[in-house]
């Protein structure tokens, strides 16, 4: 496994593979691997000839009051993580590599940005879409492999994608679990005890959701009331939002059409430690 840390080598090495007539799978993350983003790295080394995997926290992506400072950093670790599970080329850049000066461009992507992670994050999507089309250039033409996960960030990449006839292929994966159905996150360390068990109600409460739809629900707005009640029911748990939208535009739905493709969502807090969970359905 090649580590690499300049946006010079990562740019030139991957030049060179895809000039031999190699395929590039990259995969992007924060670091503190976990079994979400080893599947991303199996999907793509099931796909493609060189698996980049990128480490990098990024500043422009957190606001004033989040956790940058303490989102978890173990990187011998991920190291051998990434090793193990067939990375070729590991990217771990620093602040000042990735951003040398002041940024005056941001990359915007609207209407799928105005509700949900954006509105309860109104700077995060600007900071998401600029650092990854800025790893995108530096890759340059490749399959790109994002978690469903973090839904709306795999939608509104795919859109940036398009929008901007950006030379990669987005490839979006399911979501991992641990055994109750808690979706695996590198903010999963911070939670105590009572709060990692309290935390499996966001699953819980997809769930409910899933079966009303499965039985014959076809209120949206009643399938998310419901949603809400079962997380407002949790002492711990400081609901965000839980929402019913269309799979591919994020618009809140209220009536559910059949066959139609959407998903649930939901994100709430346990103590400072926010986590976002959602299950995709279609409608019987
Ligand atoms: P992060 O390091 O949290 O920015 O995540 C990097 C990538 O891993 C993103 O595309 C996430 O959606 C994906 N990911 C994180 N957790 C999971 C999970 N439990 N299952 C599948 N993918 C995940």
């Amino acid at each position: 496994m090649q580590l690499v840390s300049t946006k010079d080598e990562l740019r030139h090495h991957l030049d060179a593979v895809r000039m031999a007539g190699r395929s590039v799978g990259f995969v992007p993350t924060m670091g503190a691997l976990h079994e979400g983003h080893l599947s991303l790295v199996g999907a793509a080394t099931a796909d493609c000839d060189v698996v980049v995997l990128s480490i990098f926290v990024n500043p422009l992506q957190f606001g004033a009051d989040e956790d940058l400072e303490s989102y978890p950093r173990p990187r011998q670790r991920d190291l051998e993580l990434a090793e193990t599970a067939g990375v070729d080329v590991v990217f771990t850049p620093s602040p000042q590599e990735m951003y040398p000066g002041s940024v005056f461009t941001a990359v915007h992507v609207a209407a799928l940005t105005s509700t949900m992670e954006g509105a309860a994050r109104p700077t995060h999507f600007d900071g998401v879409c600029t650092v990854v089309t800025k790893l995108f250039n530096l890759v340059g033409p490749c399959h790109a492999y994002f978690g469903e996960k973090d839904y709306q960030q795999l939608a509104v990449v795919g859109r940036m994608v398009a929008d901007l006839d950006q030379p990669v292929t987005v490839v979006g994966c399911p979501i991992v679990r641990e055994p109750d159905g808690l979706a695996l996150s590198s903010r999963n360390v911070h939670l105590s005890g009572e709060q990692r068990e309290a935390a499996g109600v966001l699953h819980r409460a997809l769930r409910a959701g899933a079966t009303m739809i499965a039985v014959g629900e076809h209120d949206g707005e009643a399938v998310a009331a419901h949603m809400a009640e079962i997380i407002g029911d949790e002492p711990l748990a400081r609901l965000d939002y839980a929402t019913v939208v269309d799979a591919a535009t994020l618009e809140p739905l209220r009536a559910l059409a059949r066959d139609a493709e959407i998903r649930l969502l939901v994100a709430a807090a346990f103590g400072s430690t926010r986590l976002l969970d959602n299950v995709g359905v279609t409608v019987p």
